[in-house]
């Protein structure tokens, strides 16, 4: 097995996962490859067959002619696999036309025809590291091969450029691989590409072969632009990239932020290169855009790391990528291994596995958030992306949803990239059927019924009720409870959710006076959970200042802004004394985090939660708080890197505890930077130019036992 390779991992190849499996598997058990050649297809397979081939030839239509696919990429792989697999049992079905033997393309009206010079290809596909073994068994069945090239593989679409004595004189799409359209004007509009090479040197002819993109970053501001204006959004940066460069218009495809990366060489004269990756030298030293990400390596088992280290770097790019092209290298033996009437036989795509789906957008329902955001969530069709099964996904905002253009009962594209939180990155506009409607926010609360608000200037709609709102309830004691707050061990969402339900708990501040009595008659609190809690909440009470700040659930006020006050101010009572100025004034807190916190206490019903957080035994204030000024007393201390005996948050703890200060940024005031491994490289150098004494982990030590 190769290292590529889990057990189970899913191969779009795999029968098991085509849905007419059957068919292919009978196929399977009536035969191998000989007796296939002269075994009678049954209807139902050539049936089959035609089917796929008709849909897979209008999805390509609308993919690569209308820029506006409507399944996505990983069912369109699905489909061609099934009928390729299909056509492996039935050869006498792989007709010249066959979507698995052409190169599909665009090929618009809009654009004069032009030939290309050499045939424009497609690239085989693989999916497991089994299959890319096996491909590279093939390659180098007859030859020698010890250099292999291994690169990005780019989402954008192919284009072809031709240079005359230096000169860019046309660019076209791919088209049908030996006729694409004319898009030189637009091509013109892109900065990344000369319109004349560098140096002296120039080649009497060079057709190259480069992929056009549309920056990652750059996609989500173009579809909010074009819903606005009423028009359709893209399904993704692909085809954003294909609908902007393929404009009748240069004009407006200037106005879009489109790139390029260049990765083959088509007919030349007066350029003289042995291998792709010498070539990628000549050309960057022409001015074309070539990716610095390539790399030349000796055998298999490299060409797999390189695989497995881009499948975990795949969004660090600036483009999309799904997958990773690997080619022989030498050019003479690219001649020798020759094409498929589709594909090089020297090249292959390693595809990553799909991270975007389509799905149905069943319905839009909200959440009511610990600070009363109320947020709006569509429930999906469940579909697997990325690694797991998908449900739900955010919406994070009613102008979100109109945003996105989506209405309920879509087809939807969701996106789940890698660790990400689902995403649903647009409608389908050309499967609606009429039926969809709009999503109508709330006027109330779903839970408490309380009339929402929408204060100005802000965008997010909330329920006002922070006290008796069950749902605010919940989702705060959870988060009080959770390990970026007090981390009561034991104390999760469904117990939080059991002791609201039961009265038990009314709000935060009751934690502190759960005991064992707490839970009589509860279904599902063993002796051993009591335990655990009790002991969760014990721990809780001696926490530092702000981890109870966080835990309050107060708006705006996260980790950064709660260690702030603790280590300006040191106790609650401090911060809740202190004006909006005197908090503006602390370092990493600001105006809006200052309003917010003295809103919070001037609430008489949160002041009553605090007295419950005091009587119940939990510290309000930072060891050391009252006891006068510490060793450390007036110190400011940065650390960056990454130090063994402790963590950040520990670290910056034990500084407090000893009256100091750990701030963010150096500066004048620093009185030491403290470095560990890894250490960002503009902490250290601004230490040293406003020469800052820098410590490392020992000094560190010896500071705090001083
Ligand atoms: P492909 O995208 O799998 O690979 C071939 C292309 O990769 C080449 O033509 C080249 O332009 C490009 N490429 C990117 N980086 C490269 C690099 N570093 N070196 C060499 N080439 C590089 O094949 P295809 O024929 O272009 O398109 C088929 C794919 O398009 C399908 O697998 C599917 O993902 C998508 N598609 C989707 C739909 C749909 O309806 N969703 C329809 C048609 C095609």
């Amino acid at each position: 097995m190769s290292p590529l390779d889990t057990p189970g991992t899913a191969n779009v190849g795999d029968p098991a996962g085509t849905p007419d499996a059957t068919l292919v598997a009978d196929a399977d058990a009536a035969d191998a490859a000989d007796a296939a050649e002269v075994a009678e297809v049954a209807a139902e397979v050539r049936a089959r067959a035609a089917e796929l081939a008709r849909d897979l030839d209008e999805h390509a239509y609308r993919y690569y002619v209308l820029d506006s696919p409507t399944v996505s990429d990983a069912e369109y792989d699905r489909l061609m696999h099934e009928l390729a697999e299909i056509e492996t049992c039935y050869p006498q079905l792989r007709t010249p036309d066959s979507p698995t033997q052409k190169v599909a393309g665009s090929f618009s009206t809009l654009f004069t025809p032009v030939e290309h010079l050499e045939r424009m290809l497609s690239l085989d596909n693989v999916f497991t590291g089994s299959e890319l073994e096996a491909w590279a068994a093939r390659a180098t069945r007859d030859t020698e091969v010890d250099a292999w090239l291994c690169e990005l593989k780019i989402d954008g679409l192919a284009v072809d450029l031709v240079y005359e004595d230096g000169f860019l004189v046309r660019a076209a799409t791919r088209g049908d691989g030996r006729t694409g359209e004319d898009v030189t004007r637009n091509i013109r509009t892109l900065s990344v590409v000369p319109t004349r090479l560098h140096g002296a040197c120039v080649p009497e002819l060079l057709e190259i072969r480069g992929e056009v993109f549309f920056p990652t970053v750059a996609f989500t501001e173009l579809n909010t632009t074009l819903v606005a204006a009423g028009a359709k959004p893209f399904a993704n940066p692909r085809n954003a990239a294909a609908g902007s460069l393929r404009q009748k218009d240069p004009r407006v495809t200037a106005t879009r932020p489109l790139s390029m990366i260049v990765h083959g060489l088509g007919v030349h004269r007066g350029l003289d290169v042995a291998a792709q990756s010498e070539a990628y030298g000549r050309m960057a030293e022409l001015g074309l855009p070539v990716s610095h990400h390539h790399q030349v390596v000796g055998g298999v088992a490299e060409v797999e790391a390189f695989v497995r280290r881009w499948g975990e770097h795949r969004h660090d790019v600036e483009h999309e990528i799904d997958g990773v092209v690997v080619k022989v290298d030498a050019f003479g033996l690219q001649r020798r291994l020759g094409a498929t009437s589709k594909s090089p036989r020297w090249a292959v795509a390693y595809k990553y596995p799909p991270e975007e789906v389509t799905t149905r957008l069943l319905d839009i329902e909200v959440n009511v958030g610990r600070t009363g955001r109320v947020t709006p969530f569509g429930r999906l069709e469940p579909v697997r992306v990325a690694g797991s099964t998908v449900g739900l996904a955010t919406l994070h905002n009613a102008d979100q949803v109109e945003r996105k253009g989506v209405l309920i009962g879509d087809t939807v594209v969701l996106r789940k990239a890698g660790d990400v939180i689902p995403e649903i990155v647009g409608p389908v506009v050309d499967l609606r059927d009429g039926s969809e409607r709009a999503f109508v926010m709330p006027t109330r609360c779903p839970e408490c019924d309380t009339e929402l608000v929408r204060p100005d200037g802000e965008v997010d709609v909330r329920c006002p009720n922070t006290v008796s709102c069950p749902a605010q309830l919940r989702e705060s004691i959870f988060h009080f409870a959770s390990r970026g707050a007090l981390d009561i061990d034991g104390l999760g969402y469904e117990t939080a959710a059991g002791l609201l339900d039961a009265g038990r708990v009314h709000d935060v501040g009751d934690i502190f006076h759960l005991s064992p009595e707490s839970f009589e008659g509860l279904r599902g609190f063993g002796q051993k959970k009591i335990e655990q809690i009790l002991r969760g909440v014990e721990q809780a009470r001696h926490r530092p200042l702000w981890r109870l700040l966080v835990g309050l659930s107060i708006r705006h006020v996260g980790p950064s802004a709660a260690r702030a006050l603790a280590r300006e101010m040191r106790s609650v009572d401090a911060i809740a004394g202190a004006s909006t100025e005197a908090l503006a004034a602390v370092d990493g807190v600001g105006s809006t985090i200052a309003a917010s916190i003295v809103d919070w206490f001037a609430d008489p019903r949160h002041r009553e939660i605090l007295e419950r957080v005091r009587s119940g035994g939990a510290q309000v204030a930072d060891a050391g708080a009252d006891d006068g000024p510490g060793p450390l007393t007036g110190v400011t201390i940065v650390i960056t890197g990454t130090l063994v005996t402790w963590s950040r948050d520990s670290a910056t703890e034990v500084v407090q505890a000893r009256g100091g200060k750990v701030t963010a940024s150096v500066s004048r005031k620093t009185t030491f930077v403290v470095v560990g491994a890894d250490p960002g490289a503009s902490k250290y150098d601004k230490a040293r130019a406003l020469k800052v004494p820098v410590l490392d982990e020992a000094g560190f030590a010896v500071l705090l036992d001083a």
